[in-house]
């Protein structure tokens, strides 16, 4: 028989909810090692290997070393995964570049000492703007099926692809009454789908926590909004929140 791939996880500047997604796998972790070696895992095991057959990389880059450390880690992967937002967009962490200046930041965090080199930080960004990445797994958190389905997918051979629909289909599928007749806006007519409509299912707003659709229906957004009585000023700060910018002021 021959030996499993080897998987390992790393993760960059995130909250890593999205490794405790798949720590909490329950029983489908035992599928999982099952199918594969799991190397490295740093809020699961002690170990290291010298090589991946893919890497799962979480979290935005914020920082000069962070490209060092990323450029080793893909240099000793066959594949390289981003999962959970933060790696695929900067996610959340993105609203540090927005509205204020970096130094603004910094001395909100850090205060007066804010500007010591081990504080060094720079604008947030995705983990292809340092090197290649060959998969994305969006979400914030990801969605533990998805992650399981891809994995699968990758294991025989084929390419994992992506519902590139919104998430109003799923709504609507599951007959949920929408939002927005609630005085709720919601962004499910922009947002790719793939998490079974999670937030409006529950009476929440879709944020778009897994970035849009390729080409994401502004037309479509702009008449609810319309219908509605919002603006599109009223919704860009909701937009953003997840690194996500359709350029739905057009
Ligand atoms: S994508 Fe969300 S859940 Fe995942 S690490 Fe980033 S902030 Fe945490
Ligand atoms: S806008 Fe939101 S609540 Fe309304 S159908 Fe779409 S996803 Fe559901
Ligand atoms: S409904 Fe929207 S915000 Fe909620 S999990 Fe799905 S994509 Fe993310």
């Amino acid at each position: 028989m021959s030996a499993k791939p080897k998987v390992a996880f790393f993760d960059f500047a995130c909250c890593e909810g999205c490794q405790l997604q798949i720590a909490n796998l329950e029983e489908d972790v035992v599928g999982l090692t099952n199918l594969v070696d799991v190397v490295e895992f740093r809020e699961v095991l002690t170990g290291k290997a010298p090589e991946y057959d893919i890497s799962f990389v979480e979290g935005s880059i914020t920082r000069k070393d962070d490209e060092e450390r990323l450029k080793d880690i893909r240099s000793r992967s066959k594949l390289l995964v981003a999962y959970g937002q933060c790696a695929v967009t900067g996610g959340i962490n993105r609203l540090k570049n927005q509205w204020h200046s970096l130094d603004a930041v910094k001395k909100e965090v850090y205060g007066d000492n804010y500007n010591m080199p081990h504080l060094d930080t720079y604008p947030t960004q995705g983990i292809d703007a340092v090197v290649t990445v060959d998969l994305y797994i969006p979400g914030c958190p990801i969605d533990r099926d998805e992650f399981l389905r891809i994995v699968k997918e990758l294991l025989l051979g084929k390419k994992p692809g992506l519902a590139n629909y919104p998430v109003c289909v799923e709504c609507k599928f599951k007959e949920d009454v929408c939002l927005f007749d609630f005085g709720i806006v919601c962004l499910g007519p922009l947002a790719r789908a793939g998490c079974g409509a999670k937030c409006p299912s529950n009476a929440a707003a879709c944020e778009a926590c897994r970035g849009t659709v390729d080409n994401p229906n502004t037309h479509a957004m702009h008449e609810i909004l319309e219908k509605y009585n919002y603006t599109v000023d009223q919704i860009k700060r909701k937009i953003n929140i997840f690194g996500v910018n359709p350029e739905v002021s057009k």
